[in-house]
């Protein structure tokens, strides 16, 4: 007579199908200032961000902050970390609106001075 145990539990994992974070794309986290009310569709594989931000150490010595680096005919904004980590990215749309902080005011008040 067979006993009546029941099988041991397999475990349900997939094999060699590790989905580790390294290769998942970063996404552009321009938000929309200053509603914070849309998101961005662009995105990068974060081994290419890790990668620049890694020339970015060794060729200018940074160790923390923001850095440009280029990318399919683009140049994308990104903050890196000291442990050599990256933060965020902007696409080249919105890393050039994010330099313009006030694309409004180009042409100050300067009546006074234009007699
Ligand atoms: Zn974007």
């Amino acid at each position: 007579m067979l006993n009546d145990h029941q099988p041991p539990t397999t475990l349900d994992v997939p094999s060699g199908e590790i989905s580790g974070s390294l290769d998942e794309p970063m996404k552009c986290v321009w938000s929309g200032y200053p509603h914070y009310d849309r998101t961005c569709r662009s995105r990068i594989p974060s081994s290419v961000v890790a990668k620049a931000w890694q020339r970015e150490m060794q060729l200018k010595g940074t160790v923390e902050g923001f850095f440009y680096f280029s990318w399919r005919s683009g140049v994308w904004l990104a903050y890196g970390m000291p442990d050599g980590r990256v933060r965020g990215v902007y696409c080249p749309t919105h890393c050039s609106e994010r330099d313009a902080r006030d694309p409004g005011a180009s042409e100050p008040d300067g009546d006074a001075a234009a007699q």
